[in-house]
């Protein structure tokens, strides 16, 4: 039989190491979603919306990627609660677009509870890696403000999943990494807020006990974080600039909603311009840029604030060929300072620092989901180029050190965790392999949450 999927390596993860290649279904409801599970054959599936995730939990090599974003449409909105309900493949930018910024019946506005660092994100993803954001403290992650959420599994059953309906399934499938379905349509709380202007601060600091003192003196701002100069050593390691953010409080218009990117990298440039001499450049500059003062204010539209990166489509290509691999991981706040200081130590040694390396704590919310990432503590998240072996090895050595102090990494950020590491900081891991789906698999789970004697996953080069 000729196969109705075009084999495609268009698919990429955003650190664009792995490349594989997928047979594509781009379903636009639920007949044609059972209609490609129907005609699947022995392929394995996954769900994929827009390849925001870094690693290899969207990648599903030779299976067939049940791509989402044919699931667009916003099915309503009720503006008295502030509840959305969407098909998974809608995206943040959308719901900023369609219902953020509607008046909510306190005076304020209606707003996204939780949001990554990018908006281009789809409702799918961000339940499936149980996304968290700068507001993580008071807020908690996505998982927390879904209400409700409809997931096609492969036999062609429609399950409701919410607290009080299929709740195992509601709680293994947020954070599930799309292995227990494919989420069709979710309901989402959104939150009242006085604007969508952000009144902000940035300040330099000195050295980790600096980014801990600006920690714990900004319990009164929504959304913080920072980002630290990973190549500063000695008595300067840890040094960086905390910025803190929360909704203005006042009533002036409001701003433009946000823009497309200005900005592309159009092409994979051959040589990546990021290398040990423009970072060290990048990251003094970066460190200085706040004065003598050491210290600025403002007021911004949230977009500036939540989504920096936003401005520069496909900023990714300037890994360059080989691509980029993100290590994103939560240590617990016992023992942070001197965990944290560890790994930077570790990075800082082997001069491979990241241009965005970003320091934050995580508040003591239980998690939602089985698999959730956040958890009470401090997460430190940092980008490294592909240089093979010795990025490898660098990641190696800090996973004995997260593992030690009981910490654990981000499935959505990595591409190369041992089952080991992923095992020792997921301890539900055994209950979720019992809910997911036996017919959804992807590259990330075959190595970490498949028996021992399936065969272990290359590393990527
Ligand atoms: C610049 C940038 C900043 C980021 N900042 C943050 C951050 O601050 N906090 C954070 O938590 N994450 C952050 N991320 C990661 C990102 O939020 C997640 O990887 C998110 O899940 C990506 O969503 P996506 O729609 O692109 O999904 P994909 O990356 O395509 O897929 C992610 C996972 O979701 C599953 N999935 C997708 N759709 C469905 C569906 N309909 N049903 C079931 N499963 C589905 C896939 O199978 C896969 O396992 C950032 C990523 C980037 C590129």
């Amino acid at each position: 039989m000729v196969s109705p999927f075009a084999p495609s390596t268009r698919h990429l993860a955003w650190g664009r190491v792995h490349r594989c290649t997928h047979s594509v279904s781009r379903p636009r409801g639920v007949a044609e979603a059972r209609a490609a599970l129907a005609a699947r054959g022995h392929r394995s599936l996954l769900p994929y919306g827009l390849g925001r995730s870094y690693g290899d939990c969207c990648l599903n090599p030779d299976g067939l990627l049940l791509e989402t974003r044919g699931l667009d449409r916003l099915l309503s909105f009720d503006a008295e609660r502030g509840i959305v309900h969407c098909e998974a493949g809608v995206s943040l930018a959308d719901l900023l677009v369609t219902v953020v910024g509607r008046p909510a019946p306190d005076g304020g506005v209606w707003f996204l509870p939780v949001t990554p660092g990018t908006r281009f994100v789809t409702v799918g993803g961000a339940i499936a890696n149980d996304v968290h954001g700068k507001n993580h403290e008071t807020a908690g992650s996505f998982g927390h403000h879904l209400i409700d959420l409809l997931l096609l599994r492969s036999d062609g059953t429609i399950v409701r999943c919410a607290h009080d309906e299929n709740a195992d399934l509601f709680r293994a499938t947020i954070g599930g990494l799309g292995l227990t379905g494919l989420i069709l349509e979710a309901r989402l709380q959104l939150v009242s807020v006085p604007s969508l202007w952000l009144e902000n601060e940035d300040l330099r600091f000195e050295d980790l006990e600096g980014f801990f003192r600006l920690a714990e003196d900004s319990r009164g701002w929504t959304y913080t974080v920072a980002w630290i100069d990973c190549l500063a050593r000695g008595r300067s390691l840890g040094r960086g600039i905390f910025s803190r953010a929360r909704h203005l409080n006042d009533r002036r218009p409001p701003p433009p909603a946000p823009r497309p990117p200005r900005v592309t990298v159009p092409f994979d440039p051959p040589i990546s311009p990021l290398n040990p001499l423009t970072l060290r450049l990048f990251n003094t500059l970066f460190y200085h840029r706040l004065g003598r003062r050491g210290r600025r204010v403002g007021v911004m539209p949230f977009d500036r604030v939540l989504y920096p990166l936003d401005g520069l489509a496909e900023w990714n290509r300037l890994y360059g060929p080989r691509g980029f691999f993100q290590y994103q991981c939560v240590v617990p706040p016992d023992g942070a300072f001197s965990t944290i200081a560890r790994l930077l130590e570790t990075i800082a040694r082997t001069k491979q620092g990241s241009f965005l390396a970003v320091l934050k704590t995580l508040g003591d919310r239980p998690a939602p989901g089985l698999l959730s990432f956040p958890m009470h503590g401090v997460t430190l998240a940092l980008d490294f180029p592909n240089r093979g072996q010795p990025t490898l090895a660098l990641m190696d050595a800090l996973d004995d050190i997260v593992l030690a102090a009981g910490g654990r990494l981000y499935p959505a950020k990595d591409g190369r965790v041992p089952a080991q590491v992923f095992r020792a900081g997921y301890p539900l891991w055994k209950r979720f392999a019992e809910l997911k789906d036996p017919a959804f698999s992807s590259a990330f789970w075959r190595r970490v949450g498949e028996e021992e004697t399936a065969p272990a996953t290359e590393r990527p080069a």
